[in-house]
């Protein structure tokens, strides 16, 4: 089955799209460094799992400013680190210290709370020293896990596969027989697509998906989206079609089954209600080590602003 579904059928609404439709991104600051965010995006916050997409993206791409975030708490979420170029240090506090090069994968997950930096690094001539570029993702913890320990995992090795005429690296979950080792507590996708031309790829008519044009505009069964942009399949396609109109093109494709809970998303936060997240926040500010610990790192703490509906 390709094409709408059934609004009837009780999987359409709640900001879900019954047609592949395109959003605008939006550019955000983190430090000194710009960021396009995909996702949240207007009337919608996730897609399956995944609910924050970011890509660093620096005003002055020849010239990037370092990549220098001090020590932030997280709760309830899992990210994804994925470089483009450039070599980033991990700095968490379970200890962690990890150099992340293109081409590998960092997994942290949060549960009920993780603290961690990350610091642009230049890892030698053998290695690109452009500036880091890469994407930043987030994947909503199920309660099964989010209440649990937190945790990191460093993949060195991402599996890939040929696809007709892409290449797809397989970041999380599975796909043309390949699967990740990064383990998710929901079902969930990540590709990292190497276009060349046009291709048509299999996909779960369980799972809905968003697809984000990196460096060329793609095609995405007919519907256009532009770098910057977020193309947003709804569950019910067994296969897309992906035209990067005789170019070569890179993207993202995220993926999953729909969440079956709401989330409330505050910050660096994650979880089902305000009192959560005013508990995370509380916990941070005062310096909580039982629940962020301290992170070896040498960058300044970023101190939370107080979440809107708390009076101080
Ligand atoms: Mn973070």
């Amino acid at each position: 089955m390709s094409g709408p579904v059934d609004a009837s059928d009780g999987l359409v609404g709640g900001g879900r799209v019954a047609t592949i439709e395109v959003r605008e991104g939006r550019t955000a600051r983190i430090g000194a460094m710009d960021v396009l965010r995909v996702l949240p995006t207007k009337g919608r916050r996730t897609v399956g799992a995944w609910c924050f997409v970011d890509l660093m993206s620096p005003e002055d791409i020849d010239n990037p400013p370092p990549l220098e975030v001090g020590p932030h708490p997280h709760i309830g979420l899992s990210t994804v680190t994925w470089l483009f170029s450039g070599s980033a240090l991990h700095s968490d506090s379970l200890g962690t210290e990890q150099l992340i090069r293109p081409g590998q994968l960092n997994l942290m997950s949060a549960g009920q709370g993780i603290a961690h930096a990350e610091l642009g690094v230049d890892a030698g001539p053998a290695h690109d020293t452009e500036g880091v570029m890469g994407a930043q993702m987030w994947l909503a913890q199920t309660d099964a896990t989010r209440h649990g320990p937190s945790g990191f995992v460093h993949i060195a090795d991402v599996p890939r596969v040929e696809s007709g005429e892409a290449v797809v690296t397989v970041l999380v979950g599975e796909h043309g027989g390949e699967t990740s080792p990064a383990a998710t507590d929901h079902p969930t996708v990540g590709l990292d697509v190497h276009l060349n031309r046009s291709t048509r790829i299999e996909i779960r008519p369980d799972f809905e998906y968003g697809v984000v044009p990196i460096d060329r505009p793609i095609s995405v069964d007919g519907v256009i989206g532009e770098p910057g942009s977020l193309v947003l399949v709804p569950i019910g396609h067994e296969s897309l079609a992906l035209d990067a109109r005789s170019d070569r093109a890179r993207m993202m494709i995220v993926g999953g089954a729909p969440l079956d809970s709401r989330i409330q998303m505050w910050w660096n936060f994650v979880a089902r209600s305000r009192d959560e997240i005013t508990a995370a926040w509380r916990d941070w500010r005062d310096h909580n080590d039982d629940r962020f610990g301290p992170v070896p790192s040498e960058l300044a703490r970023i101190e939370a602003p107080v979440p809107p509906w708390v009076e101080v």
